[in-house]
């Protein structure tokens, strides 16, 4: 089970998105949420990652703004507060983290399908784009940094787009067999069912070849 979390943040997508929510301390909360799969309190949560039981709530409410994590939440009768319980939910992560890699995609795209028509200048050092009517004002120099400007190509933008969209997709099939994996070792007690599926499928297949 430790090797869900070490692959989960051995993920540069699923690392960065868990380090941007609830930073480097925060990560082991995810490792003690990713072991048993059900709901843990949060007195748990502090006493496993020797975080204060206040920040475990605040660290995981940041994760529950995208629905990662999920609570429930009971009155301690004597005292009257609430103690909240939490449950990690790995499915949702990488369907927010697939979109947002195939929004960007669809943004690119888009970008390679504008037709360039009027040539453009560009200043590398200070990512400045001029049209060429704009660029002549400034006698094809850098309104920044005044040093000259080169002729955009469109070609070369276009090849760098497209080498993203593809290392994008690559990133999305990370993700993808990631979420596999994950599927797979949460699930392992229930070999049983993919047995029945085979029987069926024999079951299937004798039925077609009458
Ligand atoms: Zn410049």
């Amino acid at each position: 089970m430790n090797d869900v979390f070490k692959k989960l943040i051995g993920n540069p997508t699923t690392r960065e998105f868990f380090i941007q929510k609830i930073g480097e301390e925060g990560l082991a909360l995810i490792r003690i949420l990713l072991k048993g799969r059900k709901y843990v309190s949060e007195f748990i949560l502090a006493e496993h990652s020797g975080i204060y039981v206040n920040t475990v709530r605040s660290l995981l409410y940041k994760l529950y703004e995208d629905k990662v994590v999920s609570y429930t939440r009971k009155r301690e009768k004597s005292r009257g507060w609430y103690i909240y319980s939490w449950m990690i939910h790995p499915n949702r992560l990488f369907e927010i983290l697939t979109k947002n890699k195939r929004l960007k995609i669809k943004r690119i795209k888009s970008k390679l399908e504008a037709p360039a028509k009027e040539q453009k200048f560009y200043c590398k050092k200070c990512d400045v784009k001029l049209l060429f009517s704009a660029a002549i004002e400034y006698n094809f120099s850098c309104p920044n940094c005044y040093e000259p400007m080169k002729v955009f190509s469109e070609k070369k933008i276009n090849i760098q787009n497209k080498k993203l969209i593809n290392q994008l997709k690559m990133e999305i099939n990370k993700l993808k067999e990631l979420r596999e994996f994950i599927k797979e070792e949460t699930i392992k007690p229930k070999k049983k069912k993919a047995v029945k599926k085979k029987a069926k499928k024999k079951a299937v297949k004798k039925v077609t070849r009458k």
